[in-house]
């Protein structure tokens, strides 16, 4: 097995122009691999620290330097001649060399960069997709398929046009749609929803996940405008697809009251849950991520026990991909359902072990991008190889996101040749070969 030659990071900047941390890796055999990590802007206050070096003199204070210097000159040497395929081992080498409950020394941002490194190389090393790595080494799956997709159409709350409170607003396909036909739907209902939004001259731009910040006065109007642009096309609502939201409570929860622009008065917990009742019988909407504050948690499992049985209440913020957070929740029944973003933790094995416990739970598992992305297209494949039941990846614009649909419909052909192969051979699947854009050829 080649073992690791060297390990350079670098600032390079996300999709909002802000920066963060690039990784490449070289074997001994010659291979490399690059990945980068992607930065929140709703971020929940329970997410490992992500290093910034606070110096506005340069970058507006965003910069990720001491994070680059910590991989470059405290990572990097300790992972020189190690093997890649021990992920764990190495994995729990970041973490005692970082020493800080939070990741605060050398930050999550730096660690993540060498753990996704480690896994791409542990894959490359194999010869294998990542995907199919990762499924082999965990067996959090038996089969791997693609993962229904959340495309996120409206952007409003932190990542919009400063005039809707909800972060996003979700259009999620019936699971009789397959992954190719999800992505005709999105691109079909997103063009669509462009005509609808120009019509009523409420375009505004678009928001940091690329869906539309349209001008509106409320919430319920952008179901509205979605369910306006749905009779536009061949799709029937609550029969092709359903509405998803996600909150994102937390940014506009003040001194008890969560306050939206629906009401001129802001909502109660009690008067909150009415209203995403209502909005599940009016507009089908079935996925309610972060309803509530991160430690309003008697809220969470009012919500959970009253529409629980048909509804995901999804747990982003509120549980930040964490351990103890999760087990606490699992215990209290407060969601059933989580949101998987790795940086909120900041190693592969961590995630791996909250994927376990989540699944351990019943619950369901959605793999998700953030609103500052990279063209790195790793967490498709993790999504695929963990079998995730969920990935949101944003609406079916830019390049960031785009990489992320282009990566699943190429997985989406290898599964198919490999459910050809193993039909007409009858044999067991053989491992396909690697077709992951990331492993560059051997130098
Ligand atoms: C989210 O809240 O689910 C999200 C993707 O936003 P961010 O990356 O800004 O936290
Ligand atoms: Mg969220």
């Amino acid at each position: 097995m080649p073992t690791i030659h060297s390990v350079q990071g670098r600032e390079i900047l996300d999709s909002r122009g802000i920066p963060t941390v690039e990784c490449t890796l070289w074997l001994d055999s010659g291979q490399s691999v690059t990945t980068s990590v992607p930065t929140g802007t709703s971020k929940g206050k329970y997410e490992a620290l992500e290093l910034r070096d606070g110096d506005t003199g340069r970058m507006l204070g965003q910069g990720v330097l001491h994070a680059v210097e910590a991989l470059n000159t405290v990572i990097a040497p300790q992972l020189i001649g190690k093997d890649p395929t021990q992920q764990a081992e190495l994995d729990q080498l970041l973490v005692g060399l970082d020493g800080t409950a939070n990741k605060a020394k050398l930050g999550a941002n730096s660690i993540l960069a060498a753990s996704q490194a480690i896994l791409k190389a542990g894959a490359a090393a194999n010869n294998w997709p990542v995907y199919y790595y990762v499924q082999q080494k965990y067996q959090l799956t038996q089969s791997l398929s693609i993962p229904t997709c959340i495309y996120c159409l409206i952007n409003g709350g932190e990542h919009g046009a400063d005039n809707l409170d909800i972060q996003e607003f979700q259009i999620i396909p019936a699971s009789y749609v397959d992954y190719l036909a999800s992505l005709n739907m999105a691109m079909v209902l997103f063009h669509k929803l462009e005509e609808v939004l120009i019509a009523k001259g409420a375009i505004h731009s678009v928001g940091l996940q690329g869906g539309f910040a349209p001008n509106l006065y409320n919430n319920t109007d952008a179901l509205e405008i979605l369910v306006e642009t749905i009779k536009t096309s061949p799709y029937t609502l609550a029969q092709d697809l359903f509405f998803g939201v996600d909150i994102a409570a937390a940014e506009f929860f003040e001194a008890g009251k969560y306050h939206l622009k629906d009401k001129t008065q802001p909502f109660s917990s009690q008067e909150l849950i009415e209203y995403y009742k209502s909005m599940r019988n009016s507009y089908h909407v079935f996925y309610l991520e972060d309803p509530f504050d991160d430690d309003d948690a008697k809220s969470w499992q009012a919500l959970t026990a009253e529409l629980g049985e048909t509804t995901l209440i999804v747990g982003d913020s509120l549980l930040a991909t964490n351990k103890a957070k999760t087990e606490q929740a699992i215990k209290d029944r407060t969601c059933n359902a989580i949101l998987i973003k790795p940086n909120q933790i900041g190693t592969i094995t961590e995630t791996v072990e909250v994927i376990q416990l989540a699944r351990s739970a019943g619950w369901q598992v959605i793999f998700s991008h953030r609103s500052g992305e990279t063209n790195d297209n790793l967490i498709a494949d993790l999504a695929v190889g963990m079998g995730s039941d969920y990935v949101k990846f944003g609406p079916p614009n830019r390049g960031e996101r785009i990489e992320k649909y282009n990566r699943l419909t190429q997985i989406y052909s290898d599964l198919q040749i490999m459910s050809q192969q193993a039909a007409a051979t009858a044999a067991p699947q053989t491992a396909p070969e690697s077709t992951s854009s990331s492993v560059e050829s051997p130098a």
